[in-house]
């Protein structure tokens, strides 16, 4: 393992049984304390940005939200949050997704993704890819292109990488750190 995922993987605090019986929480707080780590992660997400020739970020509420934003900063582009249904005052477009139980239903601002974007959406952890899957079906509905899913972490296990395929169509969903 490089020292950047080393560095990483020793700043996410792992939490049994959080938000309810049966999670593995991942925890970052203890990554965004720590600057030389919070910057290793954004430098290194910028660069992934950049090399795909990303034009916008998109952040998934919340945690997509403090990790997207410094790195569309470093990657000199635009930060673009998708949020829970109901946040976002403007005209909206909106994408219902499945969870286990239930559905949940997400929205961007649709004048902030145009034809002329290339799009890479932001996370902190990929768990079963739900959310980004409906993220990428927001920015497809803009008109906009993918240019890629960047997470730190990906839980394998979840099969959220299988989910996502249909919908990145050849584009590329990079984890720093897989679990
Ligand atoms: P997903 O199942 O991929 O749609 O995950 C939805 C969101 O929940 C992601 O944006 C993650 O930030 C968060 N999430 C899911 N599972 C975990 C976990 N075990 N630890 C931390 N965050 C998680």
């Amino acid at each position: 393992m490089t020292d950047i995922k080393e560095l990483l993987l020793s700043r996410i605090r792992d939490v049994a049984d959080y938000p309810e019986p049966g999670v593995m929480f991942k925890d970052i707080t203890p990554l965004l304390a720590d600057p030389a780590a919070f910057t290793a992660l954004t430098d290194t997400l910028a660069e992934l940005a950049v090399e795909h020739g990303a034009t916008k970020i998109v952040g998934l509420e919340a945690r997509g939200f403090i990790l997207g934003a410094p790195v569309a900063v470093r990657a000199g582009v635009g930060f673009v949050p998708v949020r829970k249904a109901g946040k976002l005052p403007g005209a909206t477009l909106s994408q219902a997704y499945d969870l286990e139980y239930g559905s949940a239903e997400i929205e961007v601002h649709a004048e902030d993704l145009t034809a002329a974007d290339r799009v890479m959406v932001v996370d902190d952890v990929l768990a079963t890819g739900g959310t980004a899957e409906a993220s990428l079906r927001l920015i497809r509905r803009a008109g906009a292109q993918v240019a890629g899913v960047s997470v730190l972490m990906e839980l394998g296990f979840l099969g959220g990488r299988a989910r996502l395929a249909p919908a990145l169509d050849g584009a590329p969903l990079k984890a720093l750190l897989e679990v």
